[in-house]
């Protein structure tokens, strides 16, 4: 045989391991290196951990909300290790499933960092050893942007090490404005940490729909949040235990922890990269085509390693797409449009579609359905906490181009109402569909009438 494998997958994150799985389960040889443990990002590090400290962080509130039921709740307590033992036996598990099915499958797995050799080249560092592979996928995805240029940097952490801190801090400023620093905001501040966000634009959550980010501003500061906006960062200094974090209007924050949440960097960095020739875009990210073909006609790039949409799913189908097109002789691009999306901030944000604005750019005339409410729960408990779903509806056809949800499930209400959006739902195909009662949800099939009217670019009452 010509080469050692008929393909050799990089990086045993979402979108490597999928490829390596099932194109191992179709009896072809596949190798897969990782270099730091089976799962990737968001297993290890990322969304799974997270959302477990989310649900930890919730507790503080339903306790809260439990006496307007009836319920005497006695004193709790809290107790870091407790979560962080518990957390690392759960991704324990996880990772040993990850590479139980590439065993399963009868992939190779190696527990070393590798890097493109050559077209078909891939070297082994652990033993320095130069494999070969008809098909080479590159998936190792990225890694958080430590911001080396800011004075101080290395006394910051960042998503990579919150999960493992040996104490939960007193205090702790989170620089940032996107999914880690908000949803990292909500858990640390219902776990009793004084929390400060500081994020550089003038309203957090930018790319999303701009009422939900006022109102989840709005919500997270009733929780305790500080949140800072048009500031940044300009110096971390220590200051005995605990660091000092001067912002640009001049304010000094003094706290235990700081965590930089300033988005993340590609993993490219001596990869063989420019050994190879494969192209980078400025950023560091692979250059892929529509079937994440890299300009190396025997190399793919899969996931956050690519500048496309750094989503887990989103790997996912890229390496399902992959095998459909090189081992199914079923040529797929991976469809980017309209994706789903949650911020698991508290309240959570699910979203789907466009934004109001934009929407204004595109079309011409938006039907906006809006409805802020207290839900449900929150009668009885009393907590001062409103829902907000915001309906956008292109008036020309009457077809739903987007919805966004803030409260209590709206990641879960996202995904459902993400199948008639991608269908192409009109707005009458909403209001034909029976609600539940009592739901949060059946807003979304009983906003009758529109609140306003966008009309070339104007709102119109
Ligand atoms: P994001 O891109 O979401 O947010 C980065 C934030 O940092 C933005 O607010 C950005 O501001 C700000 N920023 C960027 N550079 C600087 C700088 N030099 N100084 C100050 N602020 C800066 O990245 P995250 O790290 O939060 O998350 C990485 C990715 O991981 C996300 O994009 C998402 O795709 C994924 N993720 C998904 C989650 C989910 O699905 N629930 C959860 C967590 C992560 P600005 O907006 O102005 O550019």
């Amino acid at each position: 045989m010509k080469y050692d494998y008929d393909l050799f997958v990089i990086g045993g994150g979402s979108g490597g391991v999928r490829a390596g799985r099932l194109v191992a389960g179709l009896g072809k040889r596949v190798g897969i290196a990782e270099e730091y443990r089976y799962g990737g990002t968001c297993v290890i590090r990322g969304c799974v951990p997270k959302k477990l400290f989310v649900y930890a962080s919730s507790f503080a509130e339903h306790f809260e909300d439990a006496a307007g039921f009836g319920w005497t709740v006695g004193k709790t307590s809290f107790d870091w290790s407790t979560l962080i033992a518990n957390k690392d036996r759960e991704i324990a598990r996880l990772e040993g499933l990850y590479r139980k099915g590439l065993e399963n499958a009868r992939a190779e797995t190696f527990d070393t960092r590798a890097i493109v050799d050559g077209p078909h080249e891939v070297r082994l560092l652990a033993d320095n050893r130069v494999v070969t592979a008809e098909k080479i996928v590159v998936a190792v995805g990225g890694t958080p942007n430590r911001q080396p240029e800011l004075p101080g940097h290395e006394l910051c952490i960042t998503s990579d090490e919150i999960f493992n801190l040996t104490e939960l801090p007193d205090s702790m400023v989170i620089a940032g404005g996107g999914y880690v620093a908000v949803e990292f905001a909500g858990v640390m501040a219902g776990l009793g940490v004084e929390t400060t966000i500081v994020y550089r634009g003038p309203e957090i959550l930018r790319h999303f729909d701009m009422d939900l980010r006022q109102h989840l501003h709005q919500e997270m500061e009733k929780k305790g949040v500080r949140v800072i906006c048009n500031e940044v960062f300009e110096k971390v200094e220590k200051s005995g235990a605990s660091l000092n974090v001067t912002l640009s209007g001049g304010e000094v924050l003094t706290v235990d922890q700081v965590m930089l949440a300033i988005g993340r960097k590609p993993l490219t960095e001596n990869l063989g990269m420019s050994k190879v020739g494969i192209e980078l875009d400025w950023s560091g990210h692979i250059v892929v085509d529509e079937y994440s073909r890299t300009n190396i006609k025997s190399i793919w790039a899969l996931g956050d390693v690519t500048s496309r949409v750094p989503l887990t799913p989103v790997a996912i189908h890229e390496a399902m797409c992959f095998i459909e097109t090189e081992f199914k002789n079923n040529p797929t691009a991976p469809d980017h449009e309209i994706i789903a999306t949650a911020v698991f901030s508290q309240p959570e944000l699910g979203t789907v579609g466009m934004t109001e604005e934009e929407a204004t750019e595109k079309v011409e005339n938006l039907h906006i359905f809006k409805a802020v409410f207290r839900p449900m729960k929150h009668t009885l408990s009393g907590r001062d906490e409103k829902m907000m779903m915001k309906i956008i509806v292109d008036s020309a056809n009457n077809k739903v181009i987007g919805t966004h949800i803030l409260g209590p499930d709206a990641g879960e209400m996202a995904q459902i109402v993400a199948i008639p959006i991608k269908m192409g739902a009109s707005k009458e195909d909403f209001d034909r569909t029976m609600a539940i009662h009592p739901t949060a949800a059946e807003e979304l099939v009983t906003m009758y009438q529109p609140t306003y009217r966008v009309v070339d670019c104007k709102r119109v009452d």
